[in-house]
């Protein structure tokens, strides 16, 4: 039998290792009305943070959180192998799997996820700005692509569920 894990513990587990590194939901969810309050004008936080959470249950991006988060201290700790621990402690140019791990989040919501996470990347807004900083001990290498990722998803789930009370509503005629 293949073995599996309590996915409360994992939920679990998650949320705590994200508190640890000082990002709270709150300040995800703040990127994810900063995106889209412009398309939305009754947009309200509230509905920003419930869709940052709805986020935050997937198995996927649980799983994105603990790896990346484990590497990030095992980098901040110098305990990982020649020359990853150089790349990830350092951030190097060429070193993509910080953005590639953050994909299999924004992977779960669709192609406006994917642009959305480009344009975070691009802005660095709020929190992403704060972890992308690289003076202070702390190593963020793939964090702050996971925290753009979620921020990303969140909105990308909004952007789908006003499109499908548009349509409900009768306002538009639903895409073919
Ligand atoms: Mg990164």
């Amino acid at each position: 039998m293949k073995y599996s894990l309590n996915s409360k513990k994992v939920a679990e587990a998650a949320h705590e290792w994200l508190a640890n590194r000082g990002v709270r939901l709150e300040d995800i969810a703040d990127i994810t009305h900063t995106l889209q309050q412009d398309y939305y004008e009754s947009l309200t936080f509230e509905e920003c943070l419930a869709s940052v959470e709805q986020v935050m249950s997937k198995r996927e991006v649980q799983n994105a959180i603990l790896t990346g988060i484990q590497l990030d201290l095992l980098a901040e700790e110098g305990k990982l192998l020649s020359p990853l621990q150089e790349m990830i402690e350092h951030d190097e140019g060429l070193y993509g799997c910080d953005e590639i791990l953050a994909l299999s989040i924004v992977n779960v919501y669709g192609s406006i996820g994917l642009t959305n996470f480009g344009y975070i990347d691009k802005l660095k807004p709020g929190i992403v700005n704060m972890l992308n900083d690289k003076s202070g001990p702390r190593k963020h290498t793939f964090l702050d692509d996971i925290v753009g990722a979620i921020a990303a998803s969140a909105s990308s789930r909004i952007a789908h569920r006003k499109q499908e009370e548009i349509e409900n509503k009768g306002l538009v005629p639903p895409a073919p």
